[in-house]
């Protein structure tokens, strides 16, 4: 969201970003997980409000090109990707050149600029860089850099998130479609009644901060198991019978005491940006990448937009 908010509002401007992100397809923490026979997540991000300013403009538009829609089952005011949460994400791809399966080992800044460089490839020179990953990814490509931005960067914390998709052959009719805060489990969600979701009993369950950190090197498939039954413990239902059953980790899901804002060095046209930047999850994301945009188009502007190709990681 932050590194395509950045390349998107810099396109405008003239610049032709290319993005670098290790995931397989679009979605960083906005993933989702379609499979055939109409079983469908959102395993990352839940939904979205629609906020304030220019971030509340940029929401409208979402919506008017119907890539959201409300979820009335959903908390007040609640949001969502449609047909998946990662809608918002793919369709922020369209018109730039996005390389996926693309892991950033190495930033390297020399007399033509940077250069980018991952397990068996390399890319440059680009005029400038911008690293929007999550703070605990950042700080050490930033470090060799800019101690400064790596120090912001070392300085945000993220806490954990074990995440467990289920699909069930019966419907959890007595169940409600959201469960918050019931003991372990911070989360539990009726992924299918999100609107634009068509089919199968699907669930999403996310323990808290404190279990997962507690659990975070368990077995995926011991995890995926003890979180069904307290989900249903905490629902007060026999464990129901799963179709299927799967758990992600997310190492660094939610970063709290965002303070440091984007990040830009002019000198070294390094910047940074990201959910760790800005209070707001998914806004803050948002905002930190058009903030930095503006920054970099107003120290940039003396030089000639057509010479610039710039490259974002993350
Ligand atoms: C389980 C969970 C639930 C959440 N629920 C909500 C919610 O309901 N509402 C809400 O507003 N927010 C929610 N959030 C938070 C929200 O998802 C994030 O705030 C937002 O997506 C962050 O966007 P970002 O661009 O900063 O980071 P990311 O989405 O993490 O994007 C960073 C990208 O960098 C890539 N990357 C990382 N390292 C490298 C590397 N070395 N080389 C190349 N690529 C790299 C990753 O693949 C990823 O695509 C949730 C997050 C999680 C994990």
């Amino acid at each position: 969201m932050a590194g395509l908010a950045c390349a998107g509002a810099l396109r405008v401007q003239g610049y032709e970003p290319v993005l670098f992100d290790k995931g397989r397809r679009p979605g960083g923490r906005l993933s989702s997980l379609q499979l055939e026979d109409g079983m469908a997540w959102d395993f990352g991000a839940q939904f979205l409000l629609a906020g304030e300013g220019a971030f509340a403009a940029q929401v409208s538009a979402w919506r008017q090109a119907g890539l959201i829609a409300p979820w009335p089952e959903g908390p007040e005011g609640a949001l969502v990707g449609v047909p998946a949460m990662s809608t918002l994400v793919a369709a922020q791809c369209g018109g730039h050149d996005v390389r996926f399966g693309a892991q950033v080992q190495r930033i390297e800044h020399g007399g033509d600029g940077w250069q980018v460089s991952g397990p068996g490839w390399r890319e440059g020179p680009f005029g400038a860089l911008i690293v929007a990953t999550p703070a605990e990814q950042a700080a050490p490509l930033l470090s060799l850099h800019d101690l400064a931005m790596a120090r912001e960067a070392a300085a945000a914390r993220s806490t954990p998130c074990w995440t467990v998709m289920a699909a069930f052959d019966q419907p959890l009719a007595a169940v409600p479609s959201v469960l918050r805060d019931a003991g372990p489990i911070a989360w539990a969600a009726r992924n299918s009644s999100k609107p634009g979701r068509t089919g199968r009993e699907c669930w999403v369950i996310q323990a808290g901060a404190q279990w997962s950190a507690d659990n975070l090197e368990c077995d995926r498939e011991a995890v995926a198991e003890r979180l069904l039954a307290l989900f249903a413990a905490q629902a007060g239902i026999e464990p129901p019978s799963t179709i299927f059953l799967k758990a992600h980790r997310w190492r660094f899901a939610l970063p709290y005491g965002q303070t440091a804002g984007a990040q830009w060095n002019p000198v070294l046209r390094l910047g940074a940006c990201g959910d760790w930047c800005l209070p707001g999850a998914i806004e803050g994301a948002w905002r930190s990448g058009t903030d930095l945009a503006a920054r970099i188009a107003c120290s940039l502007e003396a030089a000639p937009a057509e010479s610039q190709r710039l490259s974002r990681t993350g």
